[in-house]
């Protein structure tokens, strides 16, 4: 989380949401990545899309299954969906999403798993979750 914590500055510095991700497997960090989307202009770009892209650019795969995605904040439905494809089967979170800074009612991204029968996503929470809100914040 720390390596998210450390995208996610890298992200704020440029000028967008400050939230960062890292993928690992086996042990190692395979991708990373922070939002873009004011940056690159590109809405899609969110940090655990990036690092899901960097992985899958580095390591020449695009199947993370057993693979761990580290993420500073809880991820969007958009990334929800981008998890499940990418095969990733353990999300590590810091910040929970909560109606303050979203408009997404009462998301949980548990419940956007079990939408789609994945309820086999090992979701850990409350990892770091100070550090993570604070930088989306300040
Ligand atoms: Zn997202």
């Amino acid at each position: 989380m720390t390596i998210a914590l450390e995208e996610a500055k890298n992200g704020k510095d440029k000028g967008n949401a400050a939230i960062g991700s890292v993928i690992v497997c086996d042990n190692q960090v395979i991708g990373r990545g922070h939002n873009v989307v004011t940056t690159d202009g590109d809405i899609t770009m969110h940090a655990e899309v990036a690092a899901l892209r960097n992985a899958s650019l580095t390591s020449g795969v695009s199947d993370f299954t057993g693979c761990i995605l580290y993420t500073t904040m809880e991820p969007c439905m958009m990334c929800a969906g981008a998890i499940v494809v990418s095969g990733v089967t353990t999300l590590v979170m810091g910040g929970n999403y909560n109606s303050s800074i979203g408009s997404y009612g009462d998301y949980e991204v548990n419940k956007a798993f079990l939408l789609v029968d994945r309820n086999n996503i090992t979701v850990i929470r409350g990892v770091m979750v100070k550090e993570c809100e604070d930088i989306v914040a300040s």
